[in-house]
C-alpha cells in the first residue's frame, strides 16, 4: 500500500486526545520554600496522591519536569483494565490461587474507585463500562481463557462469558481469532479530558504545580526531606516519586528504583472518522479487543465511536513511528477484513514502565513514597494506588492498606535501567506467539 492509503492528508504524530485536551502551560511562579508534601511528576499518579491531600488542606507541591500532561498520562489507549499485566494463571502459579484472587479482587477495587472518583469529580471524559473482549490467537490460548473464567466467575465475582469461535462474527469483524472471552466491567475514557479534569481539580483544591521544574535530587534530613530542583530548592514532609517511566533522573535514590522499572516504548493510532455502518461491522460488539498474545494487539471505538484507536508491539525498538504505524495498520488490514481502506490520522508514542514480576508497585524507600512500575494499567491502578498513598500519608492506615503492601520489588543482578534486551524478547514472544499452539 502507498502512503496515501495508510496515513490521511492531515496525518499528525500528536495523540488524538490533543484535539481537545493537551499538555498544559502553566503560569511560572517562584518555587516556595517549604511544602508538606512534594510530589516528583506531575502525570496522572501524581494528581491522584495531590488532590485528596490538598482536600484535606495539606500544602502540596508538583514538581513536573516538562508540562503538565507532556508524558504518558495523556497518551494512553483509554482502555480501563480491571485485570493486571500478569494473568490470573501465572500469578496462581507464582503466589498460589488465594494471592492471585487478592490481586485481582484489587484490580476490581482500582476500577471501582476510578468510576466513583469520575462520577463524584464529574469529569466529562466519555467514560463508558462498555466490557472487553479477550481474542484468543490460538486453541490452546482460548482454552486457558475458559479455565481462567471459571476461577474468575468463582473467586473474584467477575462476569464473564466464553464465546466460541463459532460465534465470535456477531462480536468482532473478524475470523482470525479462536474465540473470544467477554469480561464485563472494563471500560473506556478520553486519555487526556480526564487528566485535564483531574487537574483542573486538583488546582482548585490548592495545589500548586510547578512546570519545567526537574527534581534532581532528594535528601532525607532529620526533620523531612530537602528536595533540589532546576529552579531551586524546597523542603517537605514528606515526598512521593510519582515518576513512573521516566524515573531517569541521576540520583542515588532514583537509581535504586531505576533498577526495579523497565521503560517500554508503545504506540497508539487513531484512524479517521469511520462511518457508523462500517464502525459496526468492524465491532459489532462496540468494545474493547485486545488480543491474547504475549505482544498483544487492541483496537477499539474512541468514546464518541467515530474513529478506531488501535495499537500494539509495545517494546518494539529501531522501528521509526510511521513505519510502526504502518506495520499495524497491515496487522488490522488482515484480520478484520472491513478495516482495510481506513486511513491513519494520529499516530503517537510513549513509555510504560514494566516491572520484573508484571505487577505495580506503591511503597517506601528511605522515606520516600513511590509509586511505579503501571505495566500498561496505570489509568486505575494508579489512581487507587495513588489515593491510598494519600491515605497512608494522613495517618489512616487502615484505609490505606493493600493487597500490593510489602511486595518484593524485584530488580535483576546487572540492571541499571537500560532495558536493551526488551526489542529481543520481544522479538522472541512475538516468534512464538505465531506458533500454531
Ligand atoms: C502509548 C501508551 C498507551 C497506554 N495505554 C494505556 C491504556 O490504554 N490503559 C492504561 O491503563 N494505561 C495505559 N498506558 C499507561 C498509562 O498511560 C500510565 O500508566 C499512566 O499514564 C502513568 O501515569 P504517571 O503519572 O505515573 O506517569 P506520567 O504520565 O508519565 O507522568 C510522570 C511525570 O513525571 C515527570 N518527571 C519525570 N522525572 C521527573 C523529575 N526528575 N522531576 C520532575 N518531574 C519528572 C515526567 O515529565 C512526567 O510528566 C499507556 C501508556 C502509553 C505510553
Amino acid at each position: 500500500m502507498t502512503r496515501a492509503e495508510i496515513f490521511a492528508p492531515d496525518f499528525t504524530t500528536d495523540p488524538y486526545w490533543w484535539r481537545e485536551a493537551g499538555p498544559r502551560n502553566m503560569p511560572e511562579r517562584p518555587l516556595p520554600s517549604r511544602a508538606d508534601i512534594a510530589i516528583v511528576g506531575a502525570g496522572g499518579t501524581g494528581l491522584a496522591v495531590a488532590l485528596p491531600l490538598a482536600r484535606a488542606g495539606r500544602s502540596v507541591v508538583l514538581l513536573e519536569a516538562t508540562r503538565p500532561g507532556q508524558g504518558a498520562s495523556t497518551r494512553s489507549g483509554g482502555n480501563v483494565s480491571r485485570t493486571l499485566k500478569a494473568s490470573f494463571p501465572e500469578l496462581v502459579h507464582r503466589y498460589g490461587e488465594e494471592r492471585a484472587v487478592d490481586y485481582y479482587r484489587e484490580a476490581g477495587l482500582a476500577i471501582e474507585h476510578l468510576s466513583r472518583v469520575i462520577e463524584e469529580e464529574g469529569i466529562e471524559c466519555g467514560y463508558r463500562r462498555q466490557g472487553r473482549y479477550y481474542a484468543a490467537h490460538n486453541g490452546h490460548a482460548y482454552e486457558t481463557l475458559g479455565r481462567s473464567a471459571e476461577t474468575l466467575r468463582r473467586r473474584v465475582g467477575y462476569e464473564v462469558e466464553m464465546i466460541p469461535r463459532a460465534g465470535q462474527r456477531a462480536h468482532i469483524g473478524s475470523d482470525s481469532y479462536h474465540g473470544l472471552q467477554l469480561v464485563k466491567g472494563p471500560a473506556i475514557l478520553h486519555g487526556a479530558t480526564f487528566y485535564a479534569g483531574m487537574l483542573d481539580r486538583t488546582l482548585a483544591a490548592g495545589a500548586e504545580i510547578h512546570a519545567r521544574t526537574r527534581v534532581t535530587g532528594i535528601r532525607r534530613e532529620t526533620d523531612g526531606f530537602e528536595v533540589t530542583t532546576s529552579r531551586g530548592t524546597i523542603r517537605a514532609d514528606d515526598v512521593v516519586v510519582a515518576t513512573n517511566a521516566e524515573t531517569g533522573a541521576d540520583n542515588p535514590l532514583f537509581g535504586w528504583l531505576r533498577r526495579r522499572v523497565l521503560p517500554i516504548r508503545a504506540f497508539v493510532c487513531a484512524t479517521e472518522e469511520v462511518e457508523a455502518e462500517r464502525m459496526a461491522r468492524i465491532l459489532p460488539g462496540g468494545r474493547t479487543v485486545i488480543t491474547t498474545h504475549k505482544v498483544l494487539f487492541h483496537i477499539q471505538p474512541s468514546p464518541d465511536r467515530k474513529h478506531l484507536l488501535f495499537g500494539g508491539w509495545a517494546g518494539r525498538n529501531g522501528v521509526g513511528l510511521t513505519a510502526m504505524a504502518a506495520d499495524l495498520h497491515r496487522y488490522f488490514t488482515e484480520h478484520f477484513p472491513d478495516f482495510g481502506g481506513l486511513r491513519i490520522a494520529h499516530a503517537w508514542e510513549g513509555h510504560f514502565a514494566y516491572t520484573f514480576d508484571a505487577l505495580p508497585h506503591a511503597g517506601m524507600r528511605d522515606g520516600v513514597h513511590y509509586i511505579l512500575g503501571d505495566c500498561g494499567t496505570g489509568i486505575p491502578l494508579f489512581s487507587w494506588l495513588g489515593h491510598k498513598t494519600a491515605l497512608r500519608i494522613l495517618g489512616r492506615t487502615e484505609e490505606a492498606k493493600s493487597a500490593f503492601d510489602g511486595l518484593n520489588f524485584p530488580t535483576l543482578p546487572g540492571y541499571s535501567g537500560n532495558p536493551w534486551f526488551v526489542p529481543a524478547a520481544v522479538r522472541w514472544y512475538a516468534a512464538r506467539d505465531a506458533l500454531p499452539f
